[in-house]
């Protein structure tokens, strides 16, 4: 994963990525309006040039009939009219003088009719040229009128000879030009008609082409149009499509889209808001997933991501745990115990910073060592050096800085540290999974021996998988008698007398030797082999105290009790079997409980706790300090006994640290009824500061070493005799 947020501050609000220049405008939306806006003004432009194309054409036909029509009739009138007065002429000369007074009546009305068409077409032509005809045409009229009156003067004059002499001389001629120039109007007029009409087509054809021309121009830019906004609205979406892609596989680049519309940049934004969201939020998640937020620093998950995240292998790792945390949270509280693992932090990386300037002899490692917080008080030292020299100087680095007590709410509490060390085969990397594995091997070691330091070793690993072996063996074991019961005195802190035993367990391994039992116990816990051993325990246990019963009355025996037992429904039964069996006092039997062993099914291990009270066996907490439960809930359960564990005894006399700790525990005890006894005594520095911290009884190897055969007999009698000088 790979936060990125550059990009979300690289552009600011507002800004939009440069588009190509251009007078195309940047919205979508004005394009689409400007694209369709001119599309529809060219439909309507070509609409209304139709629609005026045929009122055009409309007026014209009109025009053509009402007008161009009716003139040209009217001149086509005139020269037929024109013709019948010429032959009504003719009829009149040759008519018997009764004939002829009628004839004149049509005659006359005949020129009447002329006169009144030649004044209509007056005015209402519009060419001059048929203007100067018509005028032409009036001149003619004039002289075919004169020449008509002088031939009906010649026929009235009954002198037909001269009549037809005037009617040949005067008014042929003059109506043949009558008739000439009415022909030549007529002429002209259908010419202008034909021409007009002619005008009107090749309008009409124009005007039909400039439509078809705008549809063609709209249908074009309709294509263009919806080709570029196609193009414009596709292509920025294909690449949309491509970035969605991309952001579903993790890639939270800024997206880059080449788009010229404002649109798709607002969309390109926002996606690359979302993205920044995404790898802001994937950034917190993963902070959340790899860092531990007591400390702040890289968590277990974090530490095995390591092989594949990191270029220079790995070739050692150190665990070091913050010894007694689960004491100093029951006691101090929970608060008190996350500050000292916070200072522990800030130790160690302040011993981290200063690693290159704190040796110029030392060579720098390729990769600075890895500081990761574990678990509980559990911190974890990845190093890419090879060689024990590195980490073991890291480790005697880190000892130092824990030196200084840590101050809480007014007292100095000491930081405590045992480590366990695991490296690589030599010249070669190891997964994180393993040098982990081995180096908590390594610390559980160190915590078992006591030590405050352990390196990895195969006999480490080979004791782990000799577990399995040692299974079976168990079992023969309890057959053959192999185990033996070793009991370490207690006594009074007070009196300095001794109180009782507890009884440890020894194992003489016919093959192996002697196997220590913090070797096979917590093995035999996990396959529920111990109950074996309790039971045998058991039974030697109170054969010993019904041993004791004449001499020793007043000692008790204390029996461990492993997890399993308590987990047993008949364990309470098992216990008062064995009791009767041997018919000892059950107040001399304690039992000792680790406090982790109630954790399982608690309310069923306390209900059997409460049957072996009622019993009258005395119940004991072994290794306090060193389990998970609370105080308050200790105060829940039957036991008469607090032990605490070794680990705060040791070197008690110089850490007055350690010292306030435990006297609030040996407060808290006492508090709640209970007798504290300390384990692990070995000085006489420890057990004077333990008196005078108001502890009750003392075990370990100062008062003596857990004894067996004839040293215990031996311990027995100068007992006896200790007791009757007494
Ligand atoms: P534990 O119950 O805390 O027993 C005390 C252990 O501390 C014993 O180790 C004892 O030898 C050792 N010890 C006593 N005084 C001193 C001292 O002054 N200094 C030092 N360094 N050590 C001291 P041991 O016998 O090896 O037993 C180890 C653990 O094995 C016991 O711790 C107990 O948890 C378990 N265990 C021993 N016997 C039995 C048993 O019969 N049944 C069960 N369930 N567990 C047992
Ligand atoms: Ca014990
Ligand atoms: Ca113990």
């Amino acid at each position: 994963m790979k936060p990125d947020r550059s990009f979300v501050e690289a552009q600011p609000p507002g800004r939009r990525p440069s588009a190509p220049p251009g007078r195309w405008p940047r919205r979508l939306g004005w394009r689409l309006a400007l694209g369709f806006g001119l599309l529809v003004g060219l439909m309507l432009l070509a609409l209304s040039l139709a629609v005026w194309q045929i009122r055009t054409v409309t007026a014209l036909t009109e025009r053509f009939a009402t007008h161009d029509m009716q003139r040209l009739l009217r001149v086509q009138a005139l020269s037929l009219t024109t013709e019948g007065a010429g032959n009504a002429l003719l009829q009149l000369m040759n008519a018997p003088r009764e004939q002829r007074v009628p004839m004149y009546g049509d005659v006359d009305e005949r020129n009447r009719r002329i006169d009144g068409m030649v004044a209509a077409l007056q005015g209402q032509l519009d060419e001059p040229a048929q203007e100067q005809i018509l005028l032409q045409l009036s001149a003619a009229r004039a002289t075919y009128f004169d020449a008509f009156i002088a031939t009906v003067d010649q026929i009235e004059a009954d002198d037909p000879a001269a009549a037809m002499h005037a009617y040949v001389q005067q008014v042929k001629p003059a109506m043949a030009e009558l008739l000439r120039l009415s022909n030549a109007l007529v002429n002209r007029e259908r010419e202008r008609v034909e021409q007009e009409v002619q005008l009107a087509q090749q309008r009409f054809e124009e005007l039909t082409f400039a439509v078809l021309l705008l549809s063609a121009l709209a249908v074009v830019l309709a294509g263009v149009l919806a080709l570029r906004t196609t193009r414009s609205v596709l292509v920025p979406m294909r690449q949309l499509e491509d970035v969605a892609r991309r952001i579903a596989a993790g890639d939270y680049q800024p997206p880059a889209l080449a788009s010229s519309s404002e649109e798709i940049d607002r969309v390109g934004q926002a996606l690359g808001a979302m993205t920044g969201a995404i790898a802001q939020r994937e950034q917190e998640i993963e902070r959340l997933a790899f860092r531990d937020p007591l400390t702040g620093l890289p968590n277990r998950t974090y530490l095995l991501k390591q092989d594949d995240a990191t270029v220079v292998p790995a070739r050692s790792l150190m665990l070091f745990d913050l010894a007694r945390l689960k004491a100093i949270n029951e006691t101090l509280g929970f608060a008190t115990g996350d500050l000292l693992i916070q200072e522990v932090a800030r130790r160690a990386q302040a011993v981290l910073a200063t690693l290159a300037a704190a040796d110029d002899n030392v060579p720098l490692p390729p990769a600075p060592p890895l500081l990761a917080h574990v678990s509980g008080g559990i911190f974890a030292l990845l190093c890419c050096q090879a060689g024990r020299a590195p980490l073991e100087r890291l480790q005697q680095r880190l000892s130092q800085a824990m030196a200084q007590p840590v101050q809480c709410s007014g007292q100095g509490v000491d930081l405590s540290l045992t480590f366990g060390l695991a490296e690589a085969p030599t010249d070669q990397a190891a997964p994180v999974v393993t040098l982990l594995r081995n180096a908590e091997v390594a610390l559980d070691a160190a915590k078992r021996a006591a030590q405050g330091c352990a390196w990895y070793n195969s006999a480490q690993e080979a004791a782990r998988l000799s577990h399995l072996g040692l299974l079976s063996d168990l079992r023969l074991a309890l057959a053959e008698s192999q185990l033996q019961m070793w009991l370490q005195p207690k006594f009074c802190l007070q009196t300095g007398r001794a109180v009782g035993a507890e009884a440890l367990v020894r194992w003489q391994h016919p093959q192996r030797g002697f196997v220590s039992p913090a070797e096979f116990v917590p093995f035999a816990e996990q396959t529920g082999a111990i109950t074996g051993v309790t039971d045998w325990m058991l039974a030697h246990a109170l054969r010993t105290l019904q041993d004791w019963q004449p001499r020793w009355p007043g000692l008790s025996i204390s029996v461990n009790v492993s997890t399993r037992d308590l987990q047993d429904a008949s364990f309470g039964q098992r216990v008062q079997s064995a009791l009767q069996h041997y018919g000892v006092d059950p107040t001399r039997l304690r039992l000792e409980i680790v406090e982790s062993g109630l954790m399982h099914d608690a309310q069923s291990s306390i209900a059997l706790l409460h049957s072996l009270r009622d019993m009258g066996v005395q119940l004991s907490i072994d290794d306090f300090g060193t389990g998970y439960s609370s105080l308050a809930y200790l105060q829940q359960l039957p036991v008469s006994e607090l032990k605490i564990d070794r680990s705060f005894v040791t070197d008690l006399a110089d850490k007055p640290a350690s010292q306030q700790l435990v006297k609030t525990m040996i407060e808290m005890g006492h508090g709640l009824g209970l007798l504290v006894t300390a384990e692990g005594v070995e000085t006489v520095a420890e057990r004077d500061t333990l008196k005078c911290l108001g502890c009750d009884v003392m075990q370990g190897y100062l008062g003596s070493r857990p004894l067996f055969g004839a040293a215990l007999q031996t311990w027995l009698d100068t007992l006896e005799t200790t007791a009757a000088l007494a």
